[in-house]
């Protein structure tokens, strides 16, 4: 991934009622160190990030990211971050970010470093890997248990499980197992045998002219871009639900995706060697829309 720009925020208390931030934005040089060896965010993994996606200059379903990031500090019990400080470092990294083509912002706020006063934030925005060959030939995936049962959110709230939090070292173990397996991706189920989420996506399946997605109350993130999906698919009359879905009857579905905001839709052509039916054109008017710019 090529970096193209950094900035380091002082946090804000969500009360500041100061209009314009960016005087506050500190830049920095993304190829050259800029953490303390203190950080919390590489010593523990304790803090929370997200991935926005841009699309020509454009950075795509800010405010759901937005709103997700503070659910995540509400979960993980980090101070609440101040929506509009975000959202203009947001602006200023999309500025960033090449004028033609896809790049990523990423937003990251850690707990800061150990005994330190305050969390760190940055965010940064670099060049969007090429993800055409993925949305156009799809992939494979297997299922792989996450280890914990539907009702495990619930009963284990320490587990932070919904938030979005920088212990990826599970959800990257978890794509190198399905290679191992000659997949390309995973999709986790819980112990009890329901589907949850991808390690970095989310799944929307469809059968007939219904598009469901397994229920974000099961400890999986809500995915911005299945949530701007499903609003665009009811605006154009298909149905769509949020279920629990039993994993033996994934193979069922007369079509499958993996949603996230960088790569966007990609079709599943096989789950658990068992292929799939990849509808060509749905997918690339799926992507076309995602590709469009959203609020
Ligand atoms: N689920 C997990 C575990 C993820 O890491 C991601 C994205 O990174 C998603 C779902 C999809 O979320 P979004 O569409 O907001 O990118």
């Amino acid at each position: 991934m090529t970096w193209r720009f950094a900035i380091v925020l002082e946090p804000a208390a969500p009360d500041d009622s100061r209009t314009d931030f960016t005087a506050g934005f500190r830049e920095i040089d993304p190829s050259a160190p800029a953490l303390s060896v203190g950080e919390l965010s590489t010593q523990r993994g304790d803090g929370i990030f997200e991935s926005i996606g841009v699309v020509d200059g454009h950075a795509q379903e800010v405010q759901a990211h937005l709103e997700r990031l503070a659910h995540s500090a509400r979960l993980c019990d980090l101070p609440i971050p101040h929506l509009e400080q975000w959202r203009q470092a947001v602006a200023v990294a999309a500025s960033h970010c090449p004028p033609v083509g896809e790049g990523v912002i990423k937003l990251i706020l850690s707990r800061g470093v150990e005994h330190g006063p305050a969390p760190t934030a940055w965010v940064t925005a670099a060049q969007a890997p090429d993800n055409t060959r993925v949305r156009e030939d799809g992939i494979r995936v297997v299922t792989l248990d996450r280890g914990y049962s539907l009702d495990t959110p619930g009963r284990a709230p320490w587990l932070l499980l919904g938030a979005k939090t920088l212990s990826y070292a599970v959800n990257m173990a978890a794509i190198r197992e399905a290679k191992r397996r000659g997949a390309d991706d995973a999709i986790f189920v819980t112990s009890d045998g329901f589907v949850l989420e991808a390690p970095t996506a989310s799944l929307v399946l469809r059968s007939g002219d219904r598009f469901v997605t397994p229920s974000p109350n099961a400890g999986i993130l809500h995915g911005t871009t299945q949530l701007s999906l499903f609003d665009h698919l009811a605006d154009i009359g298909h149905e769509t639900a949020y279920e629990t879905i039993p994993a033996a009857t994934l193979a069922q579905a007369d079509a499958a995706w993996l949603l996230s905001s960088v790569r966007l839709a990609a079709p599943i052509t096989a789950i658990d060697g068992v292929e799939l039916p990849v509808d060509r054109e749905l997918t690339a008017s799926i992507n076309a829309y995602l590709l469009s710019p959203r609020d």
